[in-house]
C-alpha cells in the first residue's frame, strides 16, 4: 500500500492529494450513523485516499453518534454498573446470553457500542429480581453486595454529642462501683 500524506504526489498523473471531508454512512454493531470523514484527493484527477488514521477516526465518531441517538449507556457508565453489581467481564457476558468478554471489555473501553437491545437487557439487570433469574438462567453465580446503607460504617458519636445521661440518686451514680455491692453475708454452717 502506498503511504499517501497531505500534498504527496501523484505519480499516475503528476497532481498532488489535498486534504478534503466526506460525509459518510457508517453501520456500527447494526446501526447506522452519517459522519463527516477526512479524505486526501488528488487535486489533478480527483483520486481519493482513506488513511487508516482517517477510517479508524470516523468508526470512532460514527460510534459517539449512534450512542448518542440511542441513548446508550457509555464506557464510564457501563464499568461503574458492572462494578457496582460485582461482576467480572465474563460473568456480565454470560448474563447478555453470552457476549464474548472481550466484547464487554470492548464495550467498556468505547471499541465497540452495544446494540439498543443490549442495552436495554443491561439496563434490566438492575432489577435486583430480574439479575437473579437470568443468573440462575446462565450458570453464574452473584456475589453478595450489600446495600450501600448496611456496607457503609456505623459512624462513631463523639461522647459530648452524647445527651446528657438521665437525671438519677446522684450518690450511686457517682459512687464507685465496688461501693454500690452490698457486703457478702458470713457463711454459717448451722445458720
Ligand atoms: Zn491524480
Amino acid at each position: 500500500m502506498t503511504h499517501v500524506l497531505e500534498g504527496s504526489l501523484h505519480r499516475k498523473c503528476g497532481g498532488h492529494y489535498q486534504a478534503a471531508v466526506e460525509t459518510v454512512s457508517l453501520r456500527v454493531s447494526g446501526m447506522t450513523a452519517t459522519v463527516e470523514r477526512g479524505i486526501l484527493r488528488c487535486s489533478a484527477c480527483g483520486d481519493e485516499h482513506r488513511t487508516v488514521q482517517q477510517r479508524e477516526a470516523a468508526e470512532q465518531a460514527a460510534i459517539v453518534a449512534v450512542r448518542a441517538e440511542h441513548g446508550l449507556m457509555s464506557p464510564r457508565e457501563l464499568k461503574h454498573f458492572r462494578e457496582r453489581l460485582g461482576l467480572t467481564h465474563e460473568q456480565l457476558g454470560d448474563l447478555l446470553y453470552g457476549v464474548p468478554r472481550s466484547v464487554v471489555e470492548g464495550w467498556e473501553r468505547g471499541r465497540y457500542v452495544q446494540n439498543p437491545e443490549a442495552d436495554a437487557l443491561l439496563r434490566s439487570l438492575d432489577d435486583p429480581a430480574t439479575l437473579e433469574r437470568r443468573a440462575a438462567k446462565a450458570g453464574v453465580t452473584l456475589p453478595i453486595v450489600l446495600p450501600l446503607e448496611l456496607a457503609t460504617p456505623i459512624p462513631v458519636v463523639p461522647a459530648a454529642d452524647l445527651p446528657p445521661a438521665p437525671a438519677g440518686d446522684a450518690s450511686l451514680r457517682d459512687a464507685p462501683m465496688t461501693a454500690a455491692l452490698p457486703p457478702v453475708p458470713e457463711l454459717r454452717p448451722d445458720a
